[in-house]
């Protein structure tokens, strides 16, 4: 078994010691037990914003119970929102560099048993593909995605990535395999701004059915990593849960609870969420819970009235039309443009997509919708000079 250096537990140490003081059978019952008069008063406490509302409370807002408040709750939730942030959304691209994985997870298509041809970029490819980008729009935040293969596209190759991209961009996010504290360290000194990881689900069970092997397969290495990541001194920690793997109630629950949990131990670094909801894909998977619109937008302004200050993201797996008519009610960033296969800004791409993006705008049109919508889109919403701690 692949140990954490760091630790003397096998995993580490982390939210993966308490997540099962929570029951999962108890949280989708406390969501689905929540009446008026519990909506009515959590929603009062969140109007009075004197205290920030509990994860109980906020279960209580993404409950049936809470639909004939909807309306209620978007007001409060774009109020919230425009106080701490204004009326902006924040622009971000991703660059995937590598469709390698050695991870099994059954719903993706970079699965290691999908038989295609496997793409990691040099860093030749990489600068093509900047060049690229930098064409689309005047982008300054990068996610660099690549799958899960540590032999290919391990700590080495994610510095030289990161030296390579940074002439071109200012804000540097990574969405690979989670790392051992040491090297996000050493990846922060190597202009690293932020570290986006999904759990995928909260239920220990469920995930490892979900991913039977590889290191992935390690639900306590995974849910770790965020500990790992504030330890590092990771300025941006991205959070979330790949909604529709199980019941999309108790997952969001599960991360309000690790939110709160990281802000209060790791209180330097700032916090983003994202609510993917599964979408097709070459595996065929079929999601087991599907979360409706109306639910998703409820989740969204439930999790702004929970946490004013949290940045709550919205890719291009959603439909233009939706994404235009919540972009002003709690969302403060988006993607645009994206490609999610290597190499696909510079060249025709044959390179399997991890997911078929669904708004397939341009960073122009997205930047165009923003802005009919009274926003103003934000390229640039960082500088280094802010890397003090
Ligand atoms: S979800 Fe990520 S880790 Fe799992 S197979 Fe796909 S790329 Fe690999």
């Amino acid at each position: 078994m692949k140990s954490d250096p760091d630790s003397s537990a096998p995993f580490g140490h982390g939210f993966a010691d308490i997540i099962d003081s929570y029951s999962w059978d108890d949280t989708i019952a406390s969501v689905a037990g929540a009446t008026d008069g519990d909506v009515r008063r959590v929603l009062a406490k969140a109007r009075r914003n004197v205290k920030p509302l509990t994860p109980d409370e906020f279960a209580v807002l993404i409950s049936e119970a809470a639909d004939p408040y909807l309306e209620d709750m978007a007001a409060l939730s774009r109020h919230f929102t425009q106080e701490r942030f204004g009326k902006t959304i924040s622009l971000y691209i991703p660059m995937y560099v590598s469709n390698a994985c050695t991870n099994k997870c059954v719903y993706c298509g970079f699965n290691h048993d999908n038989p295609f041809t496997r793409t990691t970029l040099t860093m030749s490819q990489i600068e093509d593909e900047c060049k690229a980008i930098r064409k689309l729009g005047p982008f300054e935040n990068l996610l660099i995605v690549a799958g899960e293969y540590p032999s290919l596209c391990g700590i080495d190759y994610l510095e030289q990535v990161l030296h390579t991209v940074r002439p071109y961009f200012h804000n540097l996010t990574i969405e690979v395999q989670p790392m051992r504290s040491a090297d996000y360290y050493r990846l922060t000194r190597s202009g690293l701004n932020g570290v986006v990881c999904f759990q995928e689900t909260y239920h220990r069970e469920a995930y490892r059915k979900y991913h039977p092997r590889g290191m992935k397969s390690h639900f306590d290495w995974r849910l770790n990593g965020f500990d790992r990541m504030g330890e590092a001194g990771v300025h941006k920690i991205g959070m979330g849960a790949l909604l529709g793997l199980e019941d999309w109630r108790g997952d969001a629950v599960m991360l309000a609870r690790h939110l709160r949990y990281l802000q209060r131990k790791y209180w330097r670094s700032r916090y983003s969420v994202n609510f993917p909801r599964m979408r097709p894909s070459e595996s065929g998977f079929q999601p087991k819970s599907i979360i409706s619109d109306r639910e998703l937008a409820r989740l969204t302004f439930a999790f702004r009235l929970f946490d004013h200050d949290v940045d709550i993201s919205f890719s291009t797996r959603e439909a233009p039309e939706y994404r235009d008519s919540i972009m002003t009610l709690g969302v403060t960033s988006m993607s645009a443009g994206s490609r999610t296969e290597p190499g696909g800004y510079c060249s025709t791409p044959e390179a399997l997509e991890q997911f078929e993006v669904s708004d397939e705008r341009t960073p122009r049109e997205v930047e165009s919708s923003i802005r009919a919508n009274g926003y103003d889109p934000v390229w640039k919403d960082w500088d280094s000079v802010f890397d003090t701690f």
